[in-house]
């Protein structure tokens, strides 16, 4: 028998995915490979109660398929909770293509993808993720109609709908603290000004709040220094900032044993994924008496729209769905007061309630 073809070595590992550390009882556990274009993906499907399960496609050099394997299940069960307490009548699932994006990636690869994704018959539908473009969506989408995302389905990037919810959460937030949403006078420190932390930048602005902002890049800075009267602040010390709301925009795992201790602003709501190096890191946030967003919660604005966007553009049903984030919000945040529970483990328990009763 031929060994098969790989675009990379791979090292052996043992693996079983039912006494996997990450294993939640997910439905199914796929592992797709294709000689010719040397594609190799684990697409993990996590629950699918509320209806098919929707995630997007990662493409990463992993040392191996185990650390593929961790990652599958790990992010397709995240889905599963945000889809969910997104209100969206969709499950949890995971694609994770073991390839570099820089150098690995190629129309047959993608295609071969595609195909596997259509092998499952509608019960993961993909959508973009880190090392994944738009433009290899479209590709993938000649093979398979269970794809979000692309022109044909979709109302193309979703930072905008993110930033909007994280907006709205913002006003939740302050609304629960201080008992008005009013943006008027406070302070926002928002770290990271990307895709979404730009455009959160120009709405919190345009609401009337003033601006604390952090980048690694010079040029973003500038522009909310002269765009937006934005006041910089160093990468690393935007945690500790003297702000009514500290919202994270950049990269996870802020939120952790050195920056809690300093952070001074009464709110933590912001769009990066997965904030809490440890769930542990919720607890002390609440010990010290700052509300945090749970980022699953605050940031589900672009999965809303890869879900829910209609072929024409048509976006009010989005922008209702986004909209009722700050309800949701407002909702942990009563029950996390009442119970002297951490937000997150409330948005979880909320999650699962929903899964419960499907
Ligand atoms: P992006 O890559 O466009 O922007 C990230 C920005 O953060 C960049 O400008 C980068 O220079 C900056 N940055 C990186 N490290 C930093 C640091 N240490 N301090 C300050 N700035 C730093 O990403 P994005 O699409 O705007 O997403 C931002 C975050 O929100 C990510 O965690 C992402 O996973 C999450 N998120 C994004 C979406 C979306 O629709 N784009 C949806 C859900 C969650």
């Amino acid at each position: 028998m031929n060994a098969p073809v790989a675009s990379r070595d791979l090292k052996p590992v043992e693996a079983d995915v039912f006494t996997h550390p990450e294993f939640r009882g997910h439905e199914q556990v796929v592992h797709g490979f294709d000689a010719a274009s040397g594609l190799r993906t684990i697409i993990a499907v996590h629950d699918t109660r509320l209806g098919p399960a929707l995630g997007g496609c990662r493409m990463w050099a992993y040392a191996n398929g185990a650390e593929a394997l961790t990652d599958a299940l790990r992010l397709s069960r995240g889905m599963t909770y945000k889809n969910a307490l997104a209100g969206l009548d969709l499950g949890g699932g995971k694609a994770v293509i073991i390839a570099d994006a820089r150098k690995d990636k190629s129309p047959a690869l993608l295609a071969a993808f595609g195909r596997q994704v259509g092998r499952l018959g509608g019960t993961y539908i993909t959508a973009e993720d880190v090392g994944i473009s738009a433009a290899d969506m479209e590709i993938v989408a000649r093979e398979t109609d269970h794809v979000r995302g692309t022109r044909a389905t979709g109302l193309g990037d979703p930072s905008p709908y993110t930033a909007l919810g994280v907006f709205v959460g913002i006003r939740a937030s302050l609304r629960h603290r201080f008992g008005s949403d009013s943006l008027e006078g406070r302070t926002v420190c928002v770290q990271g000004l990307g895709h979404v932390g730009m455009d959160l930048a120009r709405q919190l602005r345009a609401a009337g709040a003033r601006l604390i902002v952090a980048d690694l890049h010079q040029p973003a800075l500038e522009q909310a220094a002269s765009d937006l009267g934005a006041s910089v602040v160093a990468p690393d010390r935007a945690h500790a900032v003297e702000a009514d709301v500290f919202a994270p925009c950049a990269l996870g795992a802020g939120l952790n044993d050195a920056t809690i201790p300093e952070i001074r602003a009464a709110i933590v709501a912001g769009a990066a994924n997965n904030q809490l190096a440890e769930e542990r890191h919720g607890e002390m946030l609440r010990a010290r008496g700052i509300l945090h967003a749970p980022d699953y919660a605050i940031n589900a604005g672009g999965v809303i729209s890869i879900a829910l966007a209609a072929p024409g553009g048509d976006d009010r049903l989005v922008r209702e769905k986004v909209e009722a984030i700050g309800g949701t919000l407002l909702r942990i945040y009563e029950r996390a007061a009442e119970r002297g529970l951490p937000t997150q483990n409330v948005a979880d328990r909320i999650a699962e309630e929903r899964l419960a009763a499907a």
